[in-house]
């Protein structure tokens, strides 16, 4: 494996854990319970605000960047909130797909 690779995962393990901890938290205390299916479509909804703001940039709209971080923060949000809805241990199941993808070049 690419010391690169094994440095990424290293990383990972150690970082995306208590950050998708600190979401069930925050998540569990101040919002409603929501099951995975919701955080699914969430999810699927902010993805597709991001992606329509990158098409209208490459139509050459301005569109502040602003907005476009804004987007992916709520991309980066939902998924964290549909992980922990799914029980998905993003740390572990990111460091294995960055090894399946090592073993597949
Ligand atoms: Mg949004």
């Amino acid at each position: 494996m690419h010391p690169l690779c094994t440095e990424l995962q290293a990383v990972v393990t150690s970082n995306v854990a208590p950050i998708q901890k600190a979401f069930d938290v925050y998540q569990s205390a101040c919002f409603t319970t929501r099951p995975p299916e919701f955080f699914c479509l969430e999810l699927c909804g902010e993805a597709g605000e991001l992606a329509n703001l990158e098409k209208k940039l490459w139509k050459g709209a301005d569109i502040s960047m602003d907005r476009v971080s804004d987007e992916a923060a709520d991309v980066f949000i939902s998924l964290m909130n549909y992980a922990n809805a799914r029980g998905i241990d993003l740390a572990s199941a990111v460091t294995d797909k960055l090894s399946r993808i090592v073993a597949s070049k």
